[in-house]
């Protein structure tokens, strides 16, 4: 598999050429327009007629929840095409590997059922709109009072979904995380992480690979992390206690920011509107809080004083047998999340750094079979 990426270097549209900059200025538009000028795509606004491309999916919309389309159903149909067309690329391309048909088959289930038909449906019945794998901190409106408020009024399947949000995050994430590491997740079941791994593989080795932005990635990602926690303490204090300003910060601004700059802008507008030119995992890299603490429970878990060595690294580090090493660096290349492979496979270690999505990309393509993925 050591040449599936042949060419990729020598396409204008996968290394940074015109046609790159024209797509990501096409997507980051896009973006643009469905967070803050909907009316554009031909969003009917006070109970007129949907025109233009949200009326093109009307009759879909109404086939599946018995109204018209909206903004955020044109975005989820096309999202789930992405993830489907791009997967079936992606199947063919790495036909020979049993592990990237499965993940890539799971990304396209979990997208189309979970994130896509089950909401809608949901929508329809006059149910809350709920991506059941869409866990907080990802899932960052979670908390919020509008959500609990119809979570609140939906009977019994209204508590049945609050309470699987909160074990999602409690319980259900550190157990497979412990079992599996961040892998089962973020390249097993988010809706993100599919994208990257079906839309987003054209673009994979456009990945900054530096120090300084695995420096850059850590501060971030984790002030991030901090950034919705102390946002939805602040909101669910304010439900509680009734109090609007919490430390002088109003709770409703602070949860508008967070919507605006990391909601919207930063894992929209850059985290796929920049595939083309910043690689396809920027958002999961730099900005997604869900990957942060999965990135913490897989730490803990591979650094844990009490546990067999062999027994807690085997359950999903990438082995290396660097004395077969070419120095090729494909491995590095194509690694989505900025990991230098390379450097590891030379010093015969193995890989278990927190980022790792367990996507299995350098494995495939290493000409001289270095790399495992252990528990494949
Ligand atoms: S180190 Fe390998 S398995 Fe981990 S993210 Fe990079 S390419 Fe994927
Ligand atoms: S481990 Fe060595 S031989 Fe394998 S892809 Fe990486 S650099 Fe090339």
């Amino acid at each position: 598999m050591s040449d599936i990426y042949h060419g990729t270097w020598f396409s204008s549209l996968t290394s940074r050429g015109w046609a790159a900059w024209l797509l990501a200025v096409i997507l980051t538009a896009g973006y643009v327009i469905l967070y803050w000028f909907p009316s554009i795509m031909g969003l009917g606004s006070d109970g007129a007629a949907n025109t233009g491309l949200v009326g093109l999916f009307d009759p879909l919309s109404m086939y599946m929840k018995g109204r018209p389309a909206s903004e955020w159903f044109v975005y989820g149909t096309l999202y789930t095409m992405a993830i489907l067309v791009m997967g079936i690329r992606f199947l063919i391309r790495y036909r020979g590997s049993r592990y990237q048909t499965y993940r890539t088959l799971s990304v396209m289930f979990f997208q189309t059922s979970f994130a896509f038909i089950l909401p809608e449906i949901l929508q329809g019945l006059n149910k809350p709109y709920y991506d059941f794998k869409s866990i907080w901190p990802l899932n960052h409106y979670f908390f919020l009072d509008y959500n609990l408020d119809a979570m609140l009024q939906a009977g019994t399947l209204g508590y049945f979904m609050l309470f699987w949000g909160i074990a999602a995050f409690v319980l259900i994430t550190p157990i497979l995380t412990w079992f599996f590491g961040k892998r089962w997740y973020c390249s097993w079941v988010c809706g993100c992480g599919g994208l990257a791994e079906t839309a987003g593989d054209p673009f994979r080795h456009l990945s900054d690979k530096s120090t300084t932005a695995w420096r850059i990635e850590k501060w971030v990602v984790y002030s991030v992390l901090v950034f919705v926690i102390l946002m939805t303490v602040a909101v669910l204090t304010t439900r509680i206690t009734g109090f609007r300003y919490i430390m002088l910060i109003d709770s409703g601004t602070l949860s508008a920011w967070y919507g605006f700059l990391i909601g919207a802008a930063f894992s929209g507008v850059v985290g796929v509107g920049f595939y083309p030119l910043l690689g396809s995992r920027v958002w999961c890299r730099f900005g997604c809080p869900m990957a942060a603490y999965l990135g913490i429970l897989q730490t803990i878990k591979v650094r844990w004083p009490w546990s067999d060595e062999k027994k807690r690294l085997s359950k999903f580090r990438i082995t290396t047998n660097g004395g077969q090493c070419i120095s090729c660096g494909n491995c590095s290349t194509y690694c989505e999340m900025g990991i230098d492979v390379k450097a590891y496979a030379q010093q015969q270690q193995d890989i278990i750094r927190a980022s790792c999505v367990g996507c299995g990309i350098c494995s495939a393509v290493c000409p001289r079979g270095v790399l495992k993925l252990e528990n494949m």
